[in-house]
């Protein structure tokens, strides 16, 4: 499970991640805020409307879910989890840091890593991506600092001020975690 703040570079090295590891997949999430351009429907994101999430959380589809501070909601749903194992495949989750917790409580066995950067590099990043208002890319860099306080909560750390060497060194982790997860499934 991967998280960190928005322009941390986490859906950058997610790929990286995954041309290198291909048993690994990443689970698509609902959300309920607009498209960007660059994105497909059920690849980037299943985009619902306000009145299909609310129902399916009351279906108890999801996971976890949260409101984020755009006021829109973002959330894993099981059945997409569920698909992945299915296909015998390691799921990747990429979730804001709240989810990312309560992911980390429900689900024994899962690891997390968070992604860091600089505030003043994660403001130019989100700049130059442009894809929200600048009232929305304050709202995301003052959660930033706070998101960037609580990185201990989570198993591993990687700074990314370097995108080569943080693949690198996410790719190690990872690829360790495979191992010892495949030493204990083999005792
Ligand atoms: P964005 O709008 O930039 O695609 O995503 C905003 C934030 O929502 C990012 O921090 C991203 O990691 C997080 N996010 C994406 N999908 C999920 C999800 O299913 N659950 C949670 N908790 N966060 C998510």
């Amino acid at each position: 499970m991967i998280t960190g703040p928005s322009g941390a570079g986490k859906g950058t090295l997610i790929k990286q991640l995954l041309d290198r590891l291909p048993e690994l997949e990443v689970a698509v999430s609902a959300t309920t805020r607009a498209q960007r351009p660059n994105e497909e429907d059920r690849r980037d994101y299943l985009f619902l409307t306000e009145e299909e999430f609310v129902r399916r959380i009351e279906a108890g589809e999801f996971l976890e879910e949260v409101e984020y501070v755009s006021g829109h909601r973002y959330g894993t749903l099981r059945s997409e989890i569920d698909r992945i194992a299915e296909d015998g495949r390691v799921c990747v989750l990429e979730l804001e840091l709240d989810g990312a917790l309560a992911v980390q409580e429900q689900v024994g066995g899962s690891v997390t890593l968070f992604i860091a950067a600089d505030v003043p590099e994660l403001e130019r990043r989100l700049r130059a991506r442009a894809t929200e208002s600048s009232g929305e890319i304050e709202d995301r860099i003052q959660l930033a600092r706070f998101q960037l306080e609580q990185a201990h909560r989570f198993r591993y750390m990687v700074r990314n001020d370097d995108l080569e060497r943080a693949t690198e060194a996410l790719a190690a982790l990872v690829e360790r975690e495979l191992q010892l997860a495949g030493t204990m499934a083999r005792r």
